[in-house]
């Protein structure tokens, strides 16, 4: 039903660095034969080039905005950065936040990394942190939150002149300082290139400053052509001259942007895993929040257990893309807000036929292949031998290995979410109208409300609700069954899905699911679903005799909403009136990202998404005649 194309941002596959170490033990990029940071004191030329020629730590007091935003070429080992952050929480005022924005084509490896910064002791415990969250070598926007949201990372993996113009249309007057690293031009002058000057130029706002170890004449030139002053100074060390400026009179805008903490209330109407993610990207982002709920997690996130792991394809679809950036932001997210209500377990997806098998070698092919090249963090191929290592109860299948995913507890991880927000007990929305400037809410028991600025984050609602805007979706009902866990069932050490899902014990009990039933609203229980779902898990399991033993305890059904291309639909439907739904059967892996991308478009935040994927997000898609 969807069309699978290849886009030019969504194909490059973005291979991890060469790396040798030499005599001092610090990294040397074998391929360029050059260095990520001096042999001398790494530390101190990171804080003399690029921190200190930024005016930092000087212009954080000052600074009028809610986030000081750093923008780099080359991240490298990420010493710029955690250098950067050190310094922030250690001088700037406590309101402010640092975003730190950077562009790397070949990641390091994890250990690597690691080896690499074991050179600076003074950051080991910004490194740990960082280490921790390092995400899998997938292409695009990777968002990374630290020191309690203060520190944002947006780190987009892949060539700098296909990232940049996926970024800057989300991006363009934000960066307060740019970073220019990179290997020397002399040995990687494609780097240098004049797209990238004009590109930090208009990314800039109006003071925006930049700083580079190099001198060349070159980049002196691009710099002055793209609108910056551009000032020679000593280099570090023995390096004789570095350049730095600011963006010239001529280029800086002299757009007042709406000062910074303009409180502004947002009426989220819902109480699922979008709704959550969404009223807890608000209030992080600095908003007043007020959730409508006709109950918490009384829809399609109320099932007992979730499973979260991507939506792949065997070519770099938008889907895919998507799902890849999707699911490393949300298994962080829930690991740091709901460690006790997340289980990071893995995720076998079982080969029980040649189809799928087929399918599944497709997708797990490299590039070099002819394959998508998916990182190996994000989904590895197991042969059969390789299934039963992970579990001998498993059958004889190849499979898919997802291993940074797991199941969290639904109603749990919403409930943790809202836990600071003010939710009102309401009766369900019936329609939504324009009231002057503002929106008007009318309830199924008569009473009505107004609110400047309203997301819909309702579910399986929003078919009805949106229909008057010409928005399609469509509900699709879908019944889990949970059954009594057995003495070999218990030991299924992660999640299990075939043509359903099958999750470990949680209090005596497992979840299978699920049916995927599109001509139906209702929600009572049918006997013939919840045969249903015991016949996938024995059949496709099968020759694992334990899944016949399963006695089945309970049921629950409920409806998913879902769009016809299996992307969300998230952003602003007219002035004031954001959505975010169509999150189908991957809620839990969507909604954080979802959520965060909302957030950021309506403060005009950069956006950790591609433009071009942003857009096909948009619910203007599926608006009809
Ligand atoms: N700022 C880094 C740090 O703090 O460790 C050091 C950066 S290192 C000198 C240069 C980096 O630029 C390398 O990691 C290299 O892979 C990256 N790079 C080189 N060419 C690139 C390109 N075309 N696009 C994106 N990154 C590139």
């Amino acid at each position: 039903s969807f069309h699978v194309q290849v886009y030019g941002c969504f194909v490059t596959d973005s291979t991890h660095a060469q790396v040798h170490f030499n005599e001092f033990g610090l990294p040397v990029a074998t391929a360029f034969d050059d260095i990520y940071f001096t042999n001398e004191d790494g530390l101190a030329e990171s804080h003399y080039v690029f921190l200190q020629h930024n005016g930092l730590p000087r212009r954080w007091q000052t600074h009028v905005h809610e986030s000081f935003v750093i923008a780099e070429s080359g991240f490298g080992t990420g010493l710029n950065f955690l250098a950067a952050w050190q310094l922030f929480l250690q001088h700037a005022p406590q309101d402010l936040t640092l975003h730190f924005i950077s562009f790397e084509k070949y990641p390091l490896q994890r250990s690597d990394l690691a080896r690499a910064l074991e050179a600076f002791p003074q950051l080991a415990e910004q490194a740990a942190a960082f280490i921790e969250a390092y995400p899998a070598a997938e292409p695009g926007c990777h968002r990374r939150y630290f020191a309690n949201g203060r520190i944002v990372l947006d780190l987009w993996l892949g060539d700098i002149h296909e990232q940049v113009p996926a970024w800057l249309p989300g991006a363009t007057a934000c960066v307060d300082a740019w970073f220019l690293d990179g290997f020397a031009p002399d040995k990687n002058p494609s780097m240098w290139q004049q797209s990238l000057f004009d590109a930090m130029a208009r990314s800039g706002r109006a003071d925006c400053s930049f700083a580079t170890f190099t001198a060349a004449g070159f980049v002196r030139r691009g710099l002055q052509q793209a609108g910056f002053d551009v000032g020679k100074v000593k280099g570090f060390g023995r390096k004789r001259e570095m350049l730095r400026g600011q963006l010239g009179s001529a280029v800086a805008t002299t757009m007042a942007e709406a000062s910074a903490g303009s409180r502004q209330t947002v009426t989220v109407v819902g109480a699922g895993i979008a709704a959550a993610c969404t009223a807890f990207e608000l209030q992080r982002a600095g908003f007043d929040v007020e959730v409508l709920s006709t109950g918490v997690a009384d829809g399609a996130s109320g099932n007992p257990q979730g499973a979260v792991y991507p939506l792949l394809h065997a070519e770099r679809s938008p889907l895919a893309a998507f799902f890849t950036q999707a699911f490393g932001y949300a298994t962080r997210f829930y690991a740091h807000q709901c460690p006790r209500n997340w289980f990071q377990t893995g995720v076998v997806q079982l080969a029980f036929n040649a189809a799928r098998e087929q399918r599944y070698h497709k997708l797990s092919l490299p590039h070099s292949a002819g394959g998508p090249g998916y990182a190996t963090a994000t989904v590895q191929a197991l042969t059969a031998e390789q299934t039963q290592q992970l579990w001998p109860a498993l059958p004889p299948y190849p499979a898919l290995h997802y291993p940074a995913g797991g199941w969290l507890r639904p109603a749990a991880v919403v409930e943790q979410l809202l836990s600071e927000i003010t939710v009102r007990e309401q009766s369900p929305l019936r329609s939504i109208s324009r009231a002057a400037e503002a929106w008007q809410l009318a309830f199924a028991d008569g009473t009505t409300r107004t609110s400047q600025r309203v997301v819909l984050a309702c579910g399986a609602a929003l078919t009805q609700l949106l229909a008057p805007f010409g928005v399609q979706l469509q509900n699709v009902r879908g019944q889990v069954t949970q059954v009594e866990a057995t003495a070999t069932s218990a030991k299924c050490p992660m999640v299990i899905c075939y043509k359903g899902y099958f999750t470990p014990v949680d209090n005596g009990l497992h979840c299978v699911g699920a049916t995927y039933d599109r001509g139906s609203e209702e929600l009572n229980l049918r006997d013939t679903d919840q045969q249903e779902n015991l016949a996938n898990l024995c059949d496709n399991l099968a020759p694992a005799q334990w899944p016949q033993e399963l006695e089945p305890v309970s049921d629950r059904a409920a409806i998913r909403n879902t769009t016809r291309d299996h992307l969300p639909m998230v952003g602003q439907l007219e002035p004031g009136l954001w959505v975010i739904g169509g999150l189908g059967s991957r809620g839990f892996t969507a909604a954080p990202l979802a959520a965060n991308c909302l957030v950021a478009a309506m403060r005009g935040q950069p956006m950790p998404l591609a433009a071009e994927l942003w857009q096909r997000l948009q619910p203007q898609r599926l608006v009809t005649g």
